[in-house]
């Protein structure tokens, strides 16, 4: 099993002179040159081990030998990257099986094993996460994919029209469940856990679920200075006692429940006028649908209650929601058997960030190994991953889509 760490190096450095910004970590936009160029360094990689290309009409690219009939295992992650991001994100979870897809060739083992390049993970090109992914397996249609768009003011279709992304064949083109035994995705920590704790790897049993809100309090503009306190209605003070209550509302729910409120906007923003209008996001996120109900009802009621209690309008819109997921435990387990035949024992976690195993999952049985990430740094030009825990990972999925055994 020759699994080849100066390969797998090489496979990084490449892709990371694959940006935007080179020099300042990894921007590659999805359907943009530097996300083009990456995509076809592992095409041709793939394509020098005997595999065959197949791009689904949603934009992801698929790899796999001809000669492979299905059911497959399925593995990938994305090349996309947040702007500014780093090196590791999603790209090793694409390189991983590109090295067992050329290890298996040189042995001249015919592995069951389909490579899949997700297009537009990170959601910040297009607005929405995991595309490829939701279009693939019918989550977002046609019709949505047309509204999207980017910072140029062109949507998904058009963007993703020279690379694949084929709207009528939408329907037809979708993932068949049938056609594959499993999916497993590589991907680093996002988090302090496994670095902290010396670990090179854990074994994803859940990923957390995500509610999105889009918020507007509507109040009166009024002068600062000859309004009194009593007689304001403040739309930016109630925004903050708001965004208080939206950051203690995760101790309520459960110790892997987050919330975050990460944009806002203020009108006038003027620094002698009362705000009349303020729009913000919430982001909540936890790994049981149960605690994402709670804490959906907890901040309806609260909103409410702040709103009226200052004289305040309010709208309060869900944006997205998506259900936390408990991964396949027979993918689980063949993902332990394929690590303590290599000697590694994996702990598990729940993995706090989305991804497209999260989408694919409902539809094929699923489960995801984390790398350690130095100090849980990601979207970030500092972003690191040590070789040797990404060799080792790769070591495992090479193991667990060979194992023996029937198929979960
Ligand atoms: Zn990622």
């Amino acid at each position: 099993m020759p699994v080849t760490p100066a390969r797998l190096e090489y496979d990084l450095k490449t892709i990371a002179k694959a940006t935007a910004t080179p020099g300042e970590g990894a921007s590659r936009p999805t359907f943009s040159a530097a996300w083009a160029q990456a995509v076809e360094y592992v095409v041709g990689q793939a394509r020098a081990c005997g595999c065959q290309v197949r791009i689904d009409a949603g934009g992801n690219v698929h790899l796999r030998s001809a000669a492979t009939a299905t059911p497959v295992w399925l593995s990938g992650s994305h090349l996309d990257s947040v702007p500014h991001g780093g090196d590791f994100d999603g790209v090793l979870g694409v390189l991983a099986p590109l090295e067992v897809l050329r290890a298996a060739h040189e042995d001249d083992t015919d592995l069951p094993l389909e490579l899949v390049i997700f297009a537009e993970e990170e959601g910040t090109t297009f607005g929405l996460g995991m595309l490829g992914s939701q279009a693939w397996t019918g989550r977002v249609d046609a019709q949505r994919l047309g509204c999207l768009r980017n910072e140029s003011g062109r949507s998904y279709l058009e963007s993703g029209a020279a690379y694949g992304v084929a709207p009528s064949r939408l329907e037809e083109d979708r993932l068949k469940a049938g056609d594959y035994r499993g999916f497993i995705e590589l991907h680093i920590e996002q988090g302090p856990g496994l670095w902290k704790d010396g670990q090179p790897l854990a074994l994803v049993t859940a990923i957390n679920g995500r509610r999105q809100y889009n918020v507007a309090l509507g109040g009166v503009a009024n002068h600062a200075g000859a309004t009194s306190m009593g007689d304001r209605r403040d739309a930016l003070a109630g925004a903050a006692e708001t965004i208080a209550a939206v950051e203690a509302l995760p101790a309520r729910l459960g110790p892997q429940a987050v919330a975050t409120v990460g944009r806002i906007e203020c009108q006038p923003n003027a620094v002698n006028v009362i705000a009349s209008h303020v729009t913000f996001t919430i982001d909540l996120r936890a790994p049981r649908d149960e605690q994402l109900e709670q804490g959906d009802r907890e901040l309806k009621r609260q909103l409410a209650a702040i709103a009226e209690r200052r004289g305040l309008t309010l709208a309060l819109e869900a944006s997205e929601q998506l259900a936390a997921t408990a991964l396949d435990p027979a993918v689980c387990e063949r993902l332990n058997a394929a690590a303590e035949a290599i000697g590694c024992t994996l702990p598990a976690t729940a993995s706090g960030a989305l991804h497209d195993a999260a989408i694919v999952a409902p539809h094929v049985p699923t489960a995801m190994l984390f790398v350690a990430s130095r100090d849980g740094i990601s979207h970030n030009p500092a972003e690191f991953s040590r070789l040797e825990d990404i060799v080792l990972a790769t070591r495992v999925l090479y193991g667990a889509v060979a194992g023996e055994g029937a198929a979960p």
